[in-house]
């Protein structure tokens, strides 16, 4: 009971403001060429077992498959349950895949792991903590952008509940009977996602971004020539992104620029579903791209907008429309109800806001 009172009273202010004071001691050490091995320099995450939610500690050893080496298991009992069945869900919701499904997939992943760490670790930000994790907290801690409502494109909910569909914390915490007062104490990390298009005009790419202007991948620009160049070809790694945007690595940008840029990567290298020859000025073509569960995305929903810039030599004359589906668009269109002039109940499909 002694960490779940911890963090019954865990604030906001604590936790974000905690995770932000390590990430900017990190930087500063980093900066100085001496991280300390000391317990305050590393944000390994507890492990925890898949199947039964156990937290894996001395006597107890972490036991992974020895085909794929990704799912974590307190013993034997929890790694042969989950060959064959799915890990407990909460009441109601769909079981998930069973290792045996899963295990190839697994395989073919944690082989190219050595690949996506390489990448990561080309960043200043991109640290591997001991146990090969990466902290996203930490790394917008070093930026300051770590934070609830009110933290431009960076909002989210945080603490122990990072997203709006709570699953098998709720359903264990709602039979525990220390729940209730648990729950009181999480609503305070409550966030609506997108809450920022609840305003009646868009953050400006300084407001969004809350960095320092030469690490910000504008999207408003002050005039035509300080658009990006047109592209001439498919862009295929971070460095080319980072070059054509000409931003240092320095920028955190690719923390958020992955959602989008996921999207432009779909579009570009996996679905075959159009191509730069099949519309014409004449017969423009509409793509729809759906975006399904939603949630902290809708923070900033603005930066999908980079597909227009990143679009139009592969895909011209093409209107692609963005529909995002999900709880979280639920919840921010029926709090739009109550705000008419907001930017979220005065656009629609057919009359976009853009000021
Ligand atoms: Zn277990
Ligand atoms: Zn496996």
């Amino acid at each position: 009971m002694d960490s779940l009172s911890s963090l019954a009273s865990l604030t906001p202010e604590q936790f974000f403001g905690g995770v932000t004071k390590a990430g900017k001691a990190l930087a500063a050490a980093e900066k100085k060429g001496n991280v300390p091995k000391t317990k305050n320099f590393d944000f390994s995450v507890q492990e925890t077992c898949c199947v039964c939610q156990k937290n894996i500690t001395p006597p107890l050893k972490v036991l992974r498959c020895s085909a794929c080496r990704a799912p974590i298991y307190c013993g034997r009992e929890c790694a042969t349950k989950h060959w064959k069945y799915p890990p407990p869900q909460p009441p109601g919701s769909i079981p998930g895949p069973t290792h045996k499904e899963l295990c190839p997939a697994n395989k073919r992943h944690m082989e190219r792991r050595e690949y996506y760490d390489g990448v990561l670790q080309s960043f200043p930000w991109g640290r591997l903590e001991s146990d090969a994790t990466f902290s996203f907290d930490i790394a917008r801690g070093r930026f300051g952008v770590f934070g609830g409502t009110g933290t431009g494109y960076w909002s989210h909910r945080g603490g122990p509940i990072p997203h709006s569909n709570r699953g098998v914390m709720e359903s264990m915490l709602a039979s525990s009977p220390y729940g209730a007062t648990i729950m009181k104490a999480f609503a305070a990390f409550d966030h609506t996602d997108g809450a920022d298009l609840l305003g009646t005009r868009h953050l400006t790419d300084v407001q969004g971004w809350k960095l320092e202007p030469v690490l910000i991948p504008y999207l408003n620009f002050p005039s035509a020539d300080k658009r990006p160049a047109l592209l001439k070809s498919t862009l295929d790694s971070w460095d080319e992104w980072y070059q054509w945007r000409k931003l240092s690595q320095e920028s955190p940008a690719a923390l958020l620029m992955s959602f989008p840029m996921t999207v432009y990567r779909l579009l570009v290298h996996c679905l075959e579903v159009t191509g730069p020859t099949q519309a014409s000025a004449n017969q423009r073509r509409a793509l729809s791209v759906h975006l399904l569960g939603a949630e902290v995305e809708l923070n900033y929903l603005p930066l999908f907008a980079e597909l227009a810039l990143l679009l139009p030599y592969l895909l011209p004359y093409h209107d692609i429309q963005l529909v995002v589906f999900g709880s979280g668009a639920e919840t921010l269109i029926k709090a739009a109800k109550k705000k008419p002039s907001s930017l979220v109940a005065k656009s629609s499909l057919t009359t976009p806001v853009y000021e």
